[in-house]
């Protein structure tokens, strides 16, 4: 019944722009990192028949990108950054919260009836017992939709993945589950979107690994990212799905400093009327839209 009808993907990368090539750039001479190795004033080779969308990530707001301001837009459609003024980092703020409240995407596919949604990231039950004082935009915008989280059985049960899909980072705080290959969460996060209208992934090493200014860390996190994606590609029906990668501002792709950059991000569809998808991106307001728009004409 209602896992009848196309399906989306947004797999969301926390801090991966598009950038110029050159030693500053860990995806130059990187091998196996397709569909992420986009630069400037270069056609962008795709695997699957992606298109490319350069996104601009700045919303015409003076100042770095960040994330909070940034993933709100992406996650409501809302301009947040033109919203408050300003960029905001790390977690949202008040005002941020309430756009998210107010405008998630996961409530109004709920409210044109697609209640088929999920988050597909994995909590631990310890932010249930310890609640965080500040909450990410995409916590915020699963709970404005009052949908239920994944929990570590989810992730054992192979029914949701953790933001370092290998499972390292979970092994290192002490939960007793397996590590997974980029093939093995890709195929758990494809098992996922088949069974749901929407379904949102967000990951977020990149962005840590920018400000760290870490390149042997960019060369090993890349290639495994670019393979977790193309193996959601491989298993995912393109011909019923759509598959979007965007991200909220850049930083890995120029690690001669440890701001977020200026550059503007790739947002990449595939499947499904990819083309009309993309038509309809422009900047990171455009993603909710583009992707509510799609989900409930057909
Ligand atoms: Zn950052």
């Amino acid at each position: 019944m209602e896992t009848d009808g196309p399906s989306v993907l947004l797999f969301f990368i926390d801090g991966l722009g598009i950038g110029t090539r050159g030693p500053h750039n860990p995806f130059d001479g990187l091998e196996d990192a397709d569909p992420l190795a986009i630069f400037q004033d270069e056609p962008a080779i795709v695997p699957f028949d992606g298109v490319v969308v350069s996104t601009d990530a700045r919303l015409g707001v003076e100042g770095r990108p960040q994330s909070a301001s940034g993933q709100t837009t992406i996650l409501t459609g809302v301009n947040a950054a033109a919203a408050l003024g300003s960029h905001k980092q790390g977690f949202p703020n008040r005002a941020l919260l309430e756009i998210l409240r107010e405008h998630s995407i996961f409530l109004q596919l709920q409210n044109r009836g697609i209640h088929s949604t999920t988050f597909a990231n994995t909590y631990t039950s310890r932010f249930f017992e310890r609640r965080p004082r500040w909450i990410s935009a995409t916590t915020a915008a699963v709970e404005a939709a009052g949908l239920r989280f994944n929990l570590v059985d989810d992730l054992r049960a192979g029914r949701a993945v953790y933001h370092d899909f290998t499972n390292a980072a979970l092994i290192e705080r002490g939960e007793v589950v397996a590590p997974r290959s980029p093939d093995e969460a890709g195929d758990v996060l494809a098992g996922i979107v088949a069974r749901h209208r929407f379904t949102l992934y967000e990951y977020f090493i990149t962005d840590h690994v920018g400000h760290a200014q870490d390149r042997e860390a960019a060369q090993r996190v890349l290639p495994m990212l670019a393979r977790y994606i193309r193996r959601v590609l491989e298993k995912v029906d393109l011909t019923s799905s759509a598959v979007i990668v965007t991200s909220d501002h850049g930083n890995i792709e120029d690690l001669s400093a440890r701001n977020h950059t200026l550059n503007p991000v790739a947002t990449t569809i595939w499947g499904r009327e990819r083309e009309k998808i993309a038509s309809r991106i422009r900047s990171l307001a455009d993603i909710t839209p583009a992707i509510v728009e799609h989900l409930t004409a057909n």
